[in-house]
Order: C-alpha cells, then sequence, then structure tokens
C-alpha cells in the first residue's frame, strides 16, 4: 500500500470507530471502557486467568474475554501487567464527620475508602438520617463515595420499645441493625422483630448476658469483633481481677487481651460449629485491635506523615475521653498476652473457615490508630496471617462480603451482567496483598528495591476513579486541615463519635 493509500485507510477506521479510545476521566462514567490486557481475579476463588479484556458498558461488566467488538470503547486503559479484582467489601465501616471535636470532611473519608479499593460499605453505627442521605447521594453519582447499606446501632432497652425501634428505622430505610451489647430478652425481642421485617442483624457481642450462642439461636445474620466467641467457650466466667472495672478501657482491653487463653478448646470447637450451623458469619476485624500487640506499630505507620487527619490525630492519642485511646501505662506484657490472644483468635477464625463458616472483611477505621481505607487493608494482611491464602483473602473481601449483605447476585464478582465495581491494581495482589496500599509497597527488582505498586483505578458503577488523583487530594485536605482545622458542626458525633463505646470495645 502506497503511503496515501495507508493514510486514508487508518482515517477511514479512525471514523468507523468514532476516534481513537482514550484514557477514562477521573470521575466521569464513560458510556463503554475497555480494560484490556488485565489479569482477572473473579473474586469466587477459582484460579485468576488472562491476559484478557473486561468491557464495561454504562455501570456494569458487560463481557469477559477477548475484545473483538467492531464498536471502539469510548475509553480505554492499557491493563498489562495489571490484575483486576471486583471492588472491596468493607462490612465494618463507620461513616464519621468528626473526631475529637474536628470536622472530617466526607470528601477525605471517601476518597481514603476508594483509593484502597473499596466501592461497598456496611456502615456500622453512624448518625442514621446524615448516613441514610449519603447512601442516597452515592447511589445517583452525586458523591465519590462507594456504595452504603445502613445498618444503624440499637442498643440494650426494654423489649417493646426496642421493637417499636425495629419498626421504625426499617420504615425510615435501613439496610439491617447493628446491635450492641443485649440482655436476652432485648436480643430476643429486637431479632424477632427484624427478622419478621426481613432485616439482617449484625452484632458487636461484647462480654455479656448474651454470647454467641444466642446469635446462632436466634438466626441472626453475622457478629462483629470476637469477644462473645470465647466468652461462650469459657468454663464459668471469665477471670477479673477484684478491682476490674468495665467502664475503664485501660481494664476492659487489658483484660481483653486474656480473654482467648481462658476458653476451653473443646468447647471452643463446640461454639465454632454451633456458629456454622446457624450460617453465622463473621467479621473478625482483626486490624483493629492491632495496637494492643504492637503499640510502637500502630503508633508509627508511614502514610500518618501526609494522609492522617488532624481529627484523627488527635483522637487516637491516648485518652480516657477517646473511644479505644486507652493506651496509657501499657506494657510489654500488656502486649505479650495480646500476642497470644492474637494466635488463638486467628487460629479460630480460620478452624471456623475450615468447617464451612463465611469470614468477611472489615476495618471499623477512626478509632485505636486505624486510617480509613488503610486499616481494611492491614485487614486483608491479618487474614493471611490467619492462613487464609491471598485467593482465598480477595474472596473474602469480595464475594463473600457481598453474599453476608444479600446482594451476590448482581456484586462481588468479575462477571457479565454485574454491577461495573473494580480494582485494576499495579502488579499481582496475589504475590503480595500490599501491593494494594495506595503509597505502594518495595518490590524486589534485580536485586535492588523499587517502589511499586498500588491501586490505579477503582471503579465503582461503571465510574472510574484515579487513585493518585483520591490520593492527591487526600493530602490536600489534611495539609488544608492541619493548616486551619474546622470544628466540628453539633451533633455530628453521635453512635461511634467521641467515647461513643460501641465500637472495638471488650
Ligand atoms: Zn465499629
Amino acid at each position: 500500500m502506497a503511503t496515501a493509500a495507508i493514510t486514508s485507510f487508518l482515517l477511514a477506521f479512525a471514523a468507523a470507530v468514532g476516534g481513537d479510545p482514550t484514557a477514562p476521566s477521573h470521575g466521569i462514567r464513560p458510556d463503554t471502557l475497555l480494560l484490556r490486557d488485565v489479569m482477572v481475579v473473579r473474586g469466587n476463588g477459582t484460579p485468576p486467568f488472562g491476559p484478557t479484556d473486561v468491557l464495561l458498558r454504562g455501570n456494569q461488566i458487560e463481557s469477559v474475554g477477548k475484545f473483538a467488538g467492531k464498536e471502539a470503547p469510548a475509553a480505554e486503559i492499557d491493563g498489562s501487567g495489571k490484575y483486576l479484582l471486583p471492588g472491596f467489601f468493607n462490612l465494618h465501616g463507620h461513616i464519621q464527620e468528626e473526631r475529637a471535636g474536628i470536622a472530617i470532611e466526607n470528601e477525605y473519608q471517601f476518597s481514603l475508602w476508594l483509593a484502597c479499593g473499596i466501592t461497598s460499605v456496611r456502615d456500622v453505627g453512624s448518625p442514621f438520617d446524615r448516613s441514610l442521605e449519603l447512601r442516597a447521594q452515592s447511589a445517583s453519582g452525586a458523591i465519590a463515595a462507594p456504595r452504603f447499606w445502613i445498618y444503624p446501632f440499637l442498643n440494650n432497652g426494654k423489649p417493646e420499645a426496642l421493637r417499636q425501634q425495629v419498626r421504625e428505622l426499617k420504615q425510615k430505610g435501613a439496610d439491617g441493625l447493628k446491635l450492641f451489647s443485649m440482655d436476652r430478652d432485648a436480643l430476643d425481642a429486637v431479632v424477632g422483630e427484624a427478622k419478621a421485617l426481613g432485616l439482617p442483624t449484625t452484632i458487636h457481642m461484647g462480654v455479656e448476658e448474651t454470647t454467641v450462642l444466642d446469635c446462632c439461636r436466634l438466626g441472626m445474620t453475622s457478629i462483629e469483633h470476637w469477644y462473645g466467641v470465647p466468652d461462650a467457650a469459657l468454663v464459668g466466667l471469665q477471670r477479673f481481677p477484684p478491682d476490674f472495672s468495665h467502664s475503664n478501657e485501660i481494664d476492659r482491653f487489658r483484660w481483653a487481651g486474656r480473654l482467648w487463653r481462658e476458653a476451653d478448646a473443646t468447647r471452643l470447637e463446640t461454639v465454632l460449629r454451633a456458629m456454622v450451623d446457624a450460617k453465622l458469619a463473621w467479621d473478625p476485624t482483626l486490624a483493629i485491635y492491632e495496637a494492643s500487640r504492637d503499640l510502637t506499630r500502630a503508633q508509627n505507620q508511614p502514610w500518618f506523615r501526609d494522609h492522617l487527619h488532624p481529627g484523627l490525630a488527635k483522637f487516637f492519642e491516648p485518652d480516657l475521653a477517646s473511644h479505644g485511646s486507652y493506651f496509657i501505662g501499657w506494657t510489654s506484657t500488656d502486649e505479650a498476652y495480646w500476642r497470644e490472644n492474637y494466635r488463638i483468635w486467628m487460629a479460630a477464625v480460620k478452624r471456623f473457615a475450615d468447617l464451612g463458616g463465611t469470614v468477611t472483611c472489615g476495618e471499623d477505621a477512626g478509632f485505636i490508630y486505624q486510617m480509613y481505607g488503610f486499616g481494611y487493608l492491614r485487614e486483608l494482611e491479618l487474614h493471611e496471617e490467619a492462613g487464609f491464602t491471598p485467593l482465598e483473602v480477595l474472596k473474602q473481601a469480595t464475594v463473600d462480603g457481598a453474599r453476608v449483605l444479600g446482594v451476590d447476585a448482581s456484586l462481588g464478582r468479575i462477571r457479565a451482567g454485574h454491577l461495573a465495581d473494580l480494582v485494576l491494581v499495579n502488579g499481582n495482589p496475589l504475590d503480595n496483598l500490599r501491593l494494594l496500599y495506595p503509597t505502594g509497597a518495595d518490590i524486589e527488582v534485580d536485586g535492588r528495591p523499587v517502589h511499586a505498586g498500588g491501586i490505579e483505578w477503582t471503579i465503582k458503577d461503571g465510574i472510574p476513579y484515579h487513585g493518585p488523583t483520591l490520593l492527591e487530594r487526600v493530602r490536600a485536605i489534611v495539609a488544608e486541615a492541619r493548616r486551619a482545622p474546622k470544628p466540628a458542626a453539633p451533633g455530628t458525633g453521635g453512635a461511634g463519635g467521641t467515647g461513643g463505646g460501641c465500637c472495638a470495645g471488650g
């Protein structure tokens, strides 16, 4: 072909395909988006495959497989060397608009969640009306945020009043309920009413009159944290010192670190089997307690330098007025007990999964030195430490989370017809989960350290968000808030706010 002929052929081709496809714009959903030459981790535990192509149309995955369409996509991403995963489910989030009296911008929290690959959040206790507003704004694409499922918070109380509260919350639009520390008659009433209304229930099961066996008996959906599991396997009651006070968080968390060692191994096996039989899922939130076993690590996370909001920084300072900031006189002995606590706890989570139980991933960030998103990625690492392979961890973070929320028919997997919630990683997270951190990780190339990794794009409902752009925005918000912190708006504390005591509490 002569040069002129080639040129005219190319021009004709370009006209036919509507011009060169370009990279997508941050925050704008293209009509069609082609992810070319990606390795795919579907999310359901099946082996990774590819390189192949994934075509999105609007907010849906249209096809998975080599793209041979005549129509050029409106936007295209070269995915060579990259891994595509379903968007992550954070089953224990709190929308927080203040910490320690300082306002937290929604954009700060939501950008961090998206930058860390989180496209779905189960909100388990935040100011309810405000959460409903944000859920609607996210669903319509008005704000850059994950999808939200709102589980308002219910505390102990009189059974009839609680039943009424459950009906009102359902009527106002609750997706489920988050329960906390209940006596048996209260728990029976709440769960009975919730089941009659078709509302799923999860619980922060502390050391209470009730244990996880009550959750099994009542057919609840899931449990948060862990206390109610070893508590159900004790012979008698936990052995506290005579001057112990549950109201004092130093006492409470110190002695929580000695709870798993008191569980009877035979009874524990029975409890885990009962949980599996009752189809009660477990959201262990391993990361939120990590400061208890390694305070120095928790206080010196490298991303704090440029990304820690001054509201969080102030909230994390040891101070009994802030829930979870109990590190006053924390000793090497406390850490040694907590390390043993983790060993038994992790073995129990693994055993539960081996018996057929569903394990999910949740962060509970905004407390105890955990930042939004980063705490979630640390959770994934700790699931690996508990004995799961990265492929299993990614299943817990995606398919299993979607199943517990009851949305696995349309979310949680990379499959044609599913909603387009996806994460594109620079590198292979099955080789190193740390590649998921938006600040990247050091990898070895020819014997030398090279900084790599990071999530390049998080796609939620077909809208692509560029990871580095999100993180740049987070740094700008932090710099401004450090220069001139804004006081929290009245009423933004709510459940899970300062001293709220709803979370991670022993
Ligand atoms: Zn919580």
